[in-house]
């Protein structure tokens, strides 16, 4: 089939500037849009020459090559059409937005489209979360195919845009104004098709590499915070602006210490001849160990709190206590003679006597407990 002249189709002079081109195409693609028109073939084939036509005469370069050699020097433009090149992202092609007022309107929008977000979960142990720390992590991610720049087209190619929709992946229906009826049947919401794909991508025009980036941990990180690395994401298709990373922290536990908040715990088992007779002891902290007073008579589960050595938070505040619980322990491995010594001291001290407090109103609470049953 040999094609009509371009400014034909148009109906505009040969001289015709670029208002009066767009002029023409808005009115003419308005009057045979598909969706106006449908199951009109004879409309459609209308509709595919206009944006033929306009897409050679709206651009300087391939409307001089058409004035100079005709439809051969501009064939490869306009013929190929109807492979489709699944998967890339939605792309936006200027001429509806220009004509429409911006892509925005109707269900088609924008169809430069950014990168997805990417999550990423980092271990740490309490102390890098803690103090904070620089720390390397490796990531796969889409980024722009080298050969092709990103477009998807082989390299010395350029996608162009869907003559069915215009670039805009859809196909609309005028009642009042535009709404969206159907994906875009040739180019499947793409807006752009790619006749002669890249080799390296197969036409995605993102290929997925690992690259490692630099994170800062700022002091005071916790577990399920997430530090957003901007524009570390995946690329967006086709020149799109990349999308973020988020580095989830997730802290490690910790074989002394539990974080809650800004405050850490932790056990501290002490013999129970210092539980008895009180003293000093060693406890650890996350920048050393401090000497922590135990008073005598001190019981197992008791709480001592040391200001201010725990976690100063990310988001600001005091710096947290450390709380250390105290477990008195049983001694074990006794020698004949330390048991000696020990019933000679339990002896001294005498059935339920004041020496016990907790398990004399335990045994009172017992004794209580039957009396009640026996009722
Ligand atoms: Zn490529
Ligand atoms: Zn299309």
């Amino acid at each position: 089939m040999s094609k009509r002249d371009y400014y034909e189709v148009l109906g505009v002079a040969r001289g015709a500037d670029k208002k009066e081109i767009k002029k023409a195409y808005r009115s003419l693609a308005n009057k045979y849009h598909p969706d106006k028109n449908p199951d009109n073939v004879e409309a459609l084939e209308k509709f595919k020459e206009i944006g033929e036509a306009y897409e050679v005469l709206s651009s300087e370069e391939k409307r001089s090559a058409y004035d100079q050699y005709g439809h051969d020097a501009v064939n490869g433009q306009g013929g190929g059409y109807g492979g489709a090149q699944g998967g890339f992202s939605d792309i936006f092609g200027d001429v509806f937005g220009d004509i429409f007022g911006g892509g925005g309107q109707g269900g088609g929008g924008s169809r430069a489209r950014r990168g997805s977000d990417l999550r990423y979960t980092l271990e740490l142990d309490l102390e890098q979360a803690v103090w904070g720390c620089d720390e390397k992590i490796r990531i796969p991610t889409l980024v722009d195919c080298k050969p092709c720049d990103g477009s998807g087209a082989k390299p010395g190619t350029k996608p162009v845009t869907c003559p069915t929709c215009q670039g805009q992946g859809q196909v609309r229906m005028s009642q009042g104004f535009f709404s969206v009826q159907q994906t875009c049947p040739q180019c499947h919401g793409q807006g752009q098709i790619i006749s002669d794909p890249c080799k390296s991508c197969h036409g995605q025009g993102r290929t997925q590499e690992y690259k490692t980036l630099s994170v800062k941990i700022p002091a005071g990180v916790d577990t399920g915070d997430r530090i957003r690395l901007s524009g570390e994401g995946e690329a967006g298709a086709h020149g799109a602006p990349a999308g973020d990373l988020f580095v989830q922290v997730s802290v490690k536990p910790h074989a002394i210490f539990e974080r809650d908040g800004a405050n850490l715990h932790c056990d501290v088992p002490i013999s129970f001849t210092k539980a008895a007779l009180g003293g000093e002891i060693d406890v650890p902290t996350l920048d050393g160990r401090v000497r922590l007073k135990v008073t005598a008579e001190c019981q197992t589960g008791k709480l001592f709190r040391l200001r201010g050595k725990g976690v100063k938070p990310v988001r600001g505040g005091p710096v947290g206590d450390l709380i250390c619980r105290v477990i008195v322990e049983t001694p074990v491995k006794l020698t004949e003679r330390q048991k000696e010594l020990l019933q000679e001291l339990d002896d001294s001290m005498g059935e339920g006597s004041s020496h016990s407090p907790k398990q004399s109103s335990w045994f009172d609470g017992v004794k209580k407990f039957f009396d009640e049953i026996k009722k």
